[in-house]
């Protein structure tokens, strides 16, 4: 089969035809929040790169503006990107750079193509222009090299307050891009940082430092998303400038959109912040710990991130796709159980004592033919939703005056039922003879089988089940969150499901897939839901 390459991959096969021995990627987070399933496009692409090219990708935390960033988020990041199953070849930090990028900015001065700027952030933006209108040079932008130096080193050393003077790159405030007006590349904050405390009080900009950081370490391919695609003219002068003429190459793709979620960290902060979720690994969250504690595989993470692949326009991709993905993987590795997540008594009266009953644990796994046994007694739980006394068309399940089929078990012929109160409380049953697969009634034409649990051998369980934080329609994420997202049922299950560790994960049958959260809460063993069975992509 002919190898096929994505524009990425085309780029990169032309540049090793050229001169390009080893390729070496980053992926780049900033400690400022957890990684979402967006960041695992870019981590699938970056270390694929590593992979397929037998090359190299490092993890570089991109931390240079210690205001929003903190040890926290470097740990779950790291734990994050393990879990995915990637291995960076070096774990770089930007801020180790510190040093070497205010050479680089002395270096910048030198030459003439820096200057220490008077105006405050608000008087730079007044005079950045528009996209019709050239910009207004500052009147700091004539200092001679000298003054530049002495007042560089003077932010550094403290002389100023906060935001009172910056250092701006010397361009051009007539350039199409405004980026390139002169942009701001170090800052004054008396902020401490996570890893460098207080030795510094200036602070590099990202236009800077991140150009700069994939410099020094070397870096071919500094692949990121769209919304950098303007800020390329900017990364490469910086690059030339500083003096790394065959530095990285820039590269941008399409960032991943989902409906009916978000993909910002800033804004899964608020939901943290604020109480809408309990925490960055709340298993509602589009967070990689998030995905993890619902259960989601992180194989099939990655199966879904090479399905979607690396396009250079922004869409967004139906979350059903995702679930597809989830499901597909899940048919075939998670084990069955039977739980019922309404139970509802039934008695079989011509039940003497039990019946051992086998069940395959995985029917869609060929290579598993392992079956446990299910103990079938005289009282049963099935699901409430599974009976009903008044039928609407179409009702496959239990009825007064039909038959049912127990999943791995006998056909059931129904006698009798009591209510209380308009609510139906027990269902009174007789079993068909030899009507288990493989007897000789076990022909009989029954058009529903529904799961069961044996009253004297389950367990309590615990089942929560969610919905998406964001309403389907437009505009702002704030006022389409969904506040009823959470649902949870007293169910009861197989008895061996109490024993579930953390992140087993099960096919409920008939219902989806679940997680063990390996906890009880008030003595029942706690299962989120992964997905339904149901799959609604088109
Ligand atoms: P956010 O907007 O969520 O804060 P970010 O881009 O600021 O994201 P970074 O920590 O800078 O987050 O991201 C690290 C890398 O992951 C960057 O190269 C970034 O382009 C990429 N990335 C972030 N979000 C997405 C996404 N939704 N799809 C693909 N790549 C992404
Ligand atoms: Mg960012």
């Amino acid at each position: 089969m002919e190898e096929k390459f994505n524009f990425i991959e085309e780029i990169i096969n032309k540049d090793i035809e050229k001169d390009c021995k080893k390729i070496i990627t980053r992926f780049p987070p900033e400690p400022n929040g957890f990684l979402h399933i967006g960041h695992a496009k870019s981590l699938c692409i970056n270390f694929g790169m590593k992979d397929k090219y037998k090359g190299e990708c490092n993890l570089r935390f991109d931390d240079t503006n210690p205001i929003k960033e903190d040890e926290e988020y470097v740990k779950s990041i790291k734990e994050d990107i393990k879990w995915l199953g990637f291995k960076w070849d070096r774990e770089l930090y930007a801020s180790d750079y510190f040093d070497r990028m205010y050479e680089s900015a002395v270096l910048l001065i030198k030459k003439g193509l820096a200057y220490v700027c008077d105006m405050s952030a608000e008087q730079i933006r007044e005079n950045r222009g528009t996209l019709t209108q050239p910009g207004k040079e500052s009147p700091s932008r004539n200092r001679s090299i000298e003054e530049n130096l002495r007042l560089f080193e003077e932010m550094k050393n403290g002389k100023f307050k906060d935001g009172e003077k910056v250092l701006r790159a010397k361009i051009d405030m007539a350039s199409p891009n405004i980026n390139m007006r002169d942009p701001v590349i170090y800052r004054i904050s008396r902020t401490a940082h996570h890893r460098t405390k207080n030795k510094w009080i200036i602070y590099p900009l990202y236009d800077f430092a991140h150009p700069l950081s994939d410099c020094y370490e070397g870096i071919t391919h500094s692949i990121c998303t769209l919304e950098f695609e303007d800020h390329r003219p900017l990364y490469d002068w910086v690059k030339i400038n500083c003096g790394y003429e065959n530095g990285p190459k820039q590269i941008e793709f399409a960032r991943l959109n989902m409906t009916r979620t978000i993909m910002s960290k800033r804004y899964l902060k608020k939901l943290v912040d604020e109480k809408v979720v309990n925490g960055w690994d709340d298993p509602r969250m589009p967070t990689l710990s998030g995905l993890r504690m619902r259960g989601v595989p992180p194989e099939a993470i990655k199966n879904f991130c090479a399905a979607i692949g690396v396009s250079k326009s922004n869409s967004e991709v139906d979350i059903a796709l995702f679930e597809h993905f989830v499901r597909d993987y899940l048919n075939v590795k998670a084990k069955r159980a039977m739980v019922v997540k309404r139970p509802l008594k039934l008695v079989i009266e011509n039940l003497n004592g039990e019946e051992i009953m086998k069940s395959r644990n995985n029917p869609m796994d060929e290579n598993d033919l392992s079956q446990r046994d299910v103990i079938l007694t005289s009282e049963i739980y099935i699901d409430s939703e599974d009976f009903s006394p008044n039928p609407p068309p179409k009702y496959h399940r239990l009825v007064p005056g039909g038959m049912v089929r127990l999943k791995d078990s006998y056909i059931l012929e129904y006698l009798s039922h009591t209510e209380k109160d308009g609510k139906v409380t027990e269902v009174r049953t007789r079993l068909i003879e030899d009507s288990v697969s493989g007897g000789k009634n076990s022909s009989i034409k029954v058009k529903g089988v529904i799961q069961w649990v044996s009253a004297k051998y389950s367990s309590d369980l615990l089942v929560k089940e969610y919905d998406y934080l964001i309403n389907e329609g437009e505009g702002d994420f704030s006022e389409r969150l969904n506040f009823e997202t959470e649902k949870i049922y007293n169910a009861k299950g197989e008895a061996f499901l109490s024993e579930s560790k953390l992140y087993d994960r099960f096919q409920f049958m008939r219902e989806g897939y679940y997680m063990a959260c390996g906890k009880k809460e008030n003595g029942k063993a706690v299962f989120n839901c992964i997905c339904s069975l149901k799959d609604s992509y088109k």
